[in-house]
């Protein structure tokens, strides 16, 4: 592969590792400038469900994750401040692993290929040709409607009727979620209005849940750990194509699914994955710059079409309180509306 040109990838997250790390696996030369430092938390539910799965194991890391102390989430329950639906199997096993120590694994292993590993590198420039987008979510631009806002923390001490409880409330929702080292990520999606300011006291009551919620009362004798806690606001959750992006963009640099699908970081492996092909031929100047990015465009489009629609209709469900005990009494009654949403959003 001398000769070869060689590839930069602006942001070291979930997606810009796992592209990096697919394509030192095909001999590219590969940079990578990430604006953070690692070990660090970062605001997410930490589980990772969806076609991503098979993503990590093609490229090798589906045991690494393992080694990592990643465990399996088997069951999923969903609660309300006066019903709840039994807790029931999902159809497939998630895998569940905090972001200090996933994204912390991943760039030891890109660095162990050979990779290029710049932290505390943020990258201000245009994008040339050989540089690829991957720098996560997109700042909501619209002054109006509501505001997305993302808290979470870790905590011990917790015991969880299902692996995967979801706690909705008027305002949002909170997932909590076994992870490694015996820990349990308290993560939650709210919104607010355009001006409205949450003070960080009031953002711990949020995770906390309502007085007498089940929320509450699941998390009354947790330990916090206050160094995992993180906050993300101004989160763009209307869908976009990627044909749209001028750039090749993987992962939330797309576009980014409501995170109540759990399916965000799926979306990010798997946009990595369909990246390595094209830009392997690339630099082996066997494809154009643009050519590899409508691929690479088209095979997100094609893939994530679908379940990007379902899941911005799931997500007004689920949090349109006129709907939210109907939708419990259909869920406890049936499996075929659980296993639907599923295999859409997927
Ligand atoms: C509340 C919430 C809960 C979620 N829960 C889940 C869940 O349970 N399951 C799931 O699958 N997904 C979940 N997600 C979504 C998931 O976190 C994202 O989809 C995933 O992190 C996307 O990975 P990424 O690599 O595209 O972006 P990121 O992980 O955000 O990485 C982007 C990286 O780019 C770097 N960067 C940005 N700009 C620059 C620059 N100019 N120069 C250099 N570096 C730069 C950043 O520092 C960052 O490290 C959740 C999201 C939220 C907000």
């Amino acid at each position: 592969m001398a000769g070869a040109k060689s590839i930069t990838i602006v942001g070291g997250g979930l997606a810009g590792l796992t592209l990096g790390i697919g394509l030192r696996q095909r001999g590219v030369r590969v940079k990578i400038c990430e604006a953070g430092h690692y070990p660090r938390h970062r605001v997410c539910g930490e589980f990772i469900s969806g076609r991503g799965e098979a993503t990590l194991a093609r490229l090798g890391l589906r045991e690494l994750m393992a080694q990592a102390g990643a465990v399996s989430a088997r069951t999923a329950a969903f609660f309300l401040t006066t019903q709840a639906t039994a807790p029931r199997p999902l159809p497939s096993a998630a895998i569940c692993l905090s972001r200090f120590t996933l994204d912390a694994t991943l760039a030891r292993k890109f660095q162990e290929l050979g990779g290029e590993f710049h932290e505390g590198d943020r990258f201000a420039g245009d994008f040339a040709e050989g540089m690829v987008r991957a720098t996560g979510r997109r700042v909501q631009t619209e002054a109006g409607g509501s505001h997305w806002f993302g808290l979470k923390i870790h905590a011990r001490n917790v015991s969880l009727a299902a692996d995967l409880e979801m706690h909705v409330s008027p305002r949002g929702y909170v997932g909590l979620c076994r992870i490694n080292g015996g820990e349990v990520n308290v993560c939650g999606l709210f919104r607010k209005r355009a001006a409205e300011s949450v003070e960080t006291k009031h953002r711990y009551e949020l995770l906390r849940g309502q007085p007498d919620s089940p929320l509450r009362q699941r998390l009354a004798e947790a330990e916090f750990d206050e160094n995992s806690f993180c906050a993300v606001a101004g989160l763009e959750l209307q869908p976009q194509p990627a044909a749209a992006r001028v750039e090749i963009c993987v992962g939330d640099a797309i576009t980014m699914i409501p995170p109540i699908t759990g399916n965000g970081m799926s979306m990010a492996l798997e946009s990595a994955e369909l990246a390595v092909g094209p830009l392997a031929a690339w630099s082996r100047e066997e494809m154009s710059w643009s050519a590899a990015r409508h691929k690479i465009a088209g095979d997100c489009d094609a893939v994530f079409a679908r379940r990007l629609a379902w899941a911005k209709w799931l997500q007004r469900i689920i949090l349109a309180p006129a709907l939210q005990s109907p939708l419990v009494l259909l869920a406890n009654r049936s499996d075929w509306f659980w296993r639907l949403a599923f295999a859409r959003t997927r």
